[in-house]
């Protein structure tokens, strides 16, 4: 009873139009790209404003009604779905796009706008956006700020958190925090904004960030190279930093993943076949191939019979297809165990070794692809053939990035994927002060209940 007239104090907030109630037209918002991550909700709101949202979360407070904010539905860690029957709030009728500030390098968009209409703003004001990801043309906004994504051009830009200059976000009763002013350096107080960042909708629901823009580089170069191992990758990398500040992207990929992706794309490896491929790209005002040509030299990679090189749009986007395009690649082949982990650079390599031993030894069978962001020594470790349901093989493998002294949360976050590991990553009383913070602000519990905190520890749930 108490439920149905929650929902009709939401009808009257947003009309009835916008309360998804019947089980098809919930059904999208029910399962997550990964297809691993699928649940029932007890309903799906979508406001359009945030005073509409506001009054949601109000009522939902009240009423103590779980709530799952949810933007694109790309995050891969079960985060953004209604698990156990939730209210899903999604933000993607939060769609405005307002450039008055673009000559200060600002654009401010709504929660649900996509990262690609983002670039597409930014670039027809001949202006960049610092992040960029493979699942640009759904991930929202506020998705991306709620994960603090990362991506490709980490190693340039930073992740999302170093793009946000400040936010509008509803609170779990429904008050609206706005975290700084229209000045561009703002030191009163705690920054609420990027306590925001990487919360992953435990505190808040964000409506409207201001973004900032980074200078469009007019010349790029991608290139391809085969490696014997992660170290010689890293010392590329190393190398290239050095020589020159255009590095935008450095990824990885292994060869099975490689082997995956050109089935998927009907296609051989664009270089000969290695054990490592290793792909870059340098962005500059003119002349980008001079200081790579120099790394490459110096690291004994100028050999042409193994170094694929692009300089025109056409032939980048042919190359950078064999990294964006690996998990729709292993999407195709099943339901894949994906852990995006952190390692420290210099043992990558050990990483990369033992993780196949172990995943093989606790589920033998089963197949391992690894790839990543190299600059950050982010590894999305991907094991195919293991039942969705089967933990041991993620127990293993994040038991071993907390041996190797990694996180195990490179950028994707914890979700309800990980909250029962999260003290492999965080102390004791880091947990303790995020669950203070979460308490204060959250106190009935409502912001995505089982996502980030690990319920034998945070005792909100
Ligand atoms: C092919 C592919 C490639 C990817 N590559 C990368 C990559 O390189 N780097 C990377 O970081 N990620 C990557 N991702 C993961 C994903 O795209 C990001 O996590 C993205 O930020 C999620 O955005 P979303 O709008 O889909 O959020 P959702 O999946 O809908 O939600 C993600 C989380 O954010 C919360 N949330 C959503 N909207 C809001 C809001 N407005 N306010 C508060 N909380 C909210 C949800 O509750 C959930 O916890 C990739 C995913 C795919 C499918």
């Amino acid at each position: 009873m108490d439920f149905a007239n929650a929902l009709s104090e939401i009808e009257r907030a947003v009309s009835s139009a916008q309360v998804l109630t019947s089980a098809d037209l919930r059904a999208t918002y029910e399962i997550d790209w990964s297809r691993r991550w699928k649940g029932n909700a007890s309903a799906v709101v979508r406001p359009a404003n945030t005073d509409e949202l506001s009054a949601v979360l109000a009522v939902c407070n009240r009423f103590k009604i779980a709530c799952v904010p949810q933007g694109g539905r790309t995050g891969l860690v079960g985060g953004g779905v209604p698990l156990d029957g939730e209210v899903v709030i999604s933000v993607q009728r939060l769609g405005s796009i307002s450039t008055s500030e673009i000559d200060s390098g600002i654009v401010t968009v709504g929660a649900g706008v996509t990262l690609g209409e983002v670039q597409a703003t930014a670039a027809r004001s001949g202006w960049d956006f610092g992040v960029d990801i493979a699942s640009r043309e759904s991930a929202t906004i506020g998705g991306m700020i709620a994960t603090n994504a990362g991506g490709m051009k980490v190693i340039r830009h930073g992740q999302m958190r170093a793009q946000v200059a400040s936010l509008e976000v509803v609170l779990a009763d429904g008050s609206v925090l706005k975290g700084g002013g229209a000045s561009l350096k703002d030191n009163a107080g705690f920054d609420l904004s990027q306590l925001m960042i990487g919360s992953e909708g435990t505190l808040g629901i964000v409506t409207e960030a201001r973004l900032k823009l980074v200078r469009q580089m007019p010349s790029s170069v991608v290139f391809l190279v085969g490696v014997d191992n992660l170290a010689a990758g890293v010392k590329l990398v190393g190398t290239l930093r050095r020589a020159t500040e255009s590095l935008e992207s450095a990824e990885f990929i292994d060869a099975a993943s490689m082997d995956v992706v050109c089935e998927f794309l009907s296609s051989t490896p664009p270089i000969q076949r290695s054990r490592w491929y290793v792909l870059m790209e340098c962005a500059a005002d003119a002349d980008p191939l001079r200081g790579v040509n120099e790394a490459l030299t110096r690291s004994g990679l100028d050999d042409d019979s193994d170094t694929a090189v692009a300089m025109e749009s056409t032939s980048q986007r042919n190359l950078w297809q064999y990294r964006e395009q690996i998990t729709d690649a292993i999407s195709c082949l099943g339901i894949p165990h994906k852990l995006d982990v952190g390692i420290p650079l210099a043992r990558l390599d050990e990483f990369a070794d033992q993780v196949v031993k172990v995943v093989q030894t606790t589920s033998p069978g089963v197949t391992v692809l690894l790839f990543g962001h190299l600059g950050e020594g982010n590894v999305h470790v991907n094991i195919l053939g293991a039942d969705p349901d089967d933990e041991s093989v993620d127990d293993a493998v994040l038991q071993l990035v907390a041996q190797i002294g990694g996180n195990i949360a490179s950028e994707h976050g914890v979700g309800r994927a990980k909250a029962r590991w999260l003290d492999l990553s965080r102390t004791a009383t880091e947990i303790r002060t995020m669950r203070e913070i979460k308490q204060a602000l959250d106190p009935h519990n409502i912001l995505n209940p089982g996502v980030l905190f690990p319920s034998h520890v945070s005792g909100v749930r």
